[in-house]
Parts: structure tokens; C-alpha cells; sequence
């Protein structure tokens, strides 16, 4: 798989363009940008991983 977006909301959207925002309405992510994921098994899981440190961070 090509590079893909991925929303880093509940919804986990996903889209193959790189402008995409989240389309859904009661997403924690709506309207915000997705991010690039370039995994080839469908998981996301760089863009997981990446939420997990968001979380920590804001934990702190
Ligand atoms: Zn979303
Ligand atoms: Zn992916």
C-alpha cells in the first residue's frame, strides 16, 4: 500500500489524500488533518503509536 492518512480520532478514518480531514462529525478529530501512515498490513499502527505519545504527553 501507497502512502495513506490516517485519523488519529476514534473513527479511523482513512483516506489516500494528503489534504484530507476527518469527515465525521462527532470524531475527536474532526476537520483536523490526517496522518501519513505508510503501513502495508492495514493497522496504522505508526499513527497509533503516535496517538499513544500524544496521550502520555498530555498526561504529564
Ligand atoms: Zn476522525
Ligand atoms: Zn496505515
Amino acid at each position: 500500500m501507497e502512502t495513506h492518512y490516517v485519523c488519529r480520532g476514534e473513527c479511523g478514518g482513512v483516506s489516500d489524500e494528503p489534504q484530507a480531514v476527518c469527515q465525521m462529525t462527532d470524531c475527536s478529530k474532526h476537520a483536523q488533518h490526517m496522518t501519513p501512515c505508510n503501513c502495508s498490513d492495514d493497522k496504522h499502527e505508526e499513527v497509533r503509536e503516535d496517538k499513544h505519545q500524544e496521550e502520555m504527553e498530555d498526561n504529564q
